[in-house]
């Protein structure tokens, strides 16, 4: 089994988005809880994720992979950006209970000149906050391009936080190909020595999800440009053994790749035939 979708527009609510994966030919999906910059979020009606759950039933749908907005930063050198984004988290984590069960990604943050060390210690204090032994959500962090002072570009930072984590059962992470490559992670030429690196220090029972785009930039750029697949440096046949590669199966794949439906819907469609040509 596979599952495979990209991220959709949360605003004309969740039933939507279940139909527009079906449209695309996905079975998974990913949306911002809230506007991605953040702020208030709007009102969820109950009626409308009934009828979404239906539509995942019946179609046989994967975990759904949320994603925190851009704007949250648990470790901010600001006091009111950190608390603003803890509120941000708590909240989302009872918006995610209309739909039990799923998965909720967040970039662990960026430290803004604090350090990586102070960085990880707030992010894991945060999390030992918000996350509660009642929840269903699973909260991932998400591997990062170590961009200007983002935490988690190297796999050992994950670590660092989650070891630090007390809710350890609610808590996993979301591999970013895009990402991990920018971070310096040769995924082309030792795909099997970067997950047995991740594996080795991170565990790969802890991996939920993968965010499956290709990069505009090199190896080790920092950059985070994503590209659509098989039009960026990591190209088609190492995006295609990624897609394939037995460590990852069965997980969600989000596609974030600057498309349009068309797009969307050539991607989805190009997954589905190496996963079922395998
Ligand atoms: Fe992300
Ligand atoms: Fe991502
Ligand atoms: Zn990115």
């Amino acid at each position: 089994m596979y599952y495979i979708g990209n991220h959709l527009p949360v605003a004309n609510g969740y039933a939507a988005m279940g139909s527009k994966a079906l449209e695309l030919g996905g079975n998974t999906f990913a949306f911002f809880t809230r506007n991605p910059r953040g702020g208030s979020a709007k009102e969820i009606d109950k009626e409308d994720v009934e009828e979404f759950l239906k539509i995942a039933d019946k179609n046989g749908f994967g975990k759904l992979v949320a994603h925190a907005p851009y704007t949250l930063n648990l470790c901010s050198e600001k006091e009111k950006t950190r608390n603003f984004s803890k509120e941000m988290m708590a909240d989302d984590m009872k918006r995610m209970e209309y739909v039990p069960g799923n998965y909720y990604n967040f970039h662990p943050g960026s430290h803004t000149g604090q350090g990586v060390e102070t960085g990880i210690e707030i992010i894991a204090g945060a999390l030992n906050d918000i996350l509660s032994p009642g929840q269903s959500t699973r909260v991932l962090l998400e591997t990062m391009a170590g961009k200007g002072s983002e935490v988690g570009s190297k796999f050992e930072e994950i670590r660092e936080i989650m070891d630090r984590v007390e809710q350890k059962d609610k808590l996993g992470v979301c591999l970013d190909t895009c990402h991990i490559w920018d971070g310096g992670y040769d995924i082309v030429n030792n795909l099997d020595g970067v997950i047995d690196e991740f594996d080795r220090i991170i565990g790969l029972e802890n991996l939920y999800a993968i965010h499956f785009n290709d990069s505009k930039n090199e190896c080790g750029s920092h950059k985070d440009r994503h590209e659509r697949i098989g039009y960026g440096q990591i190209g088609l046949k190492a995006m295609k053994r990624v897609a394939l590669h037995p460590a990852f199966a069965g997980k969600p794949f989000i596609l974030e790749t600057p498309n349009d439906d068309e797009g969307y819907i050539e991607e989805i469609a190009m997954f589905k035939r190496w996963q079922e040509e395998k």
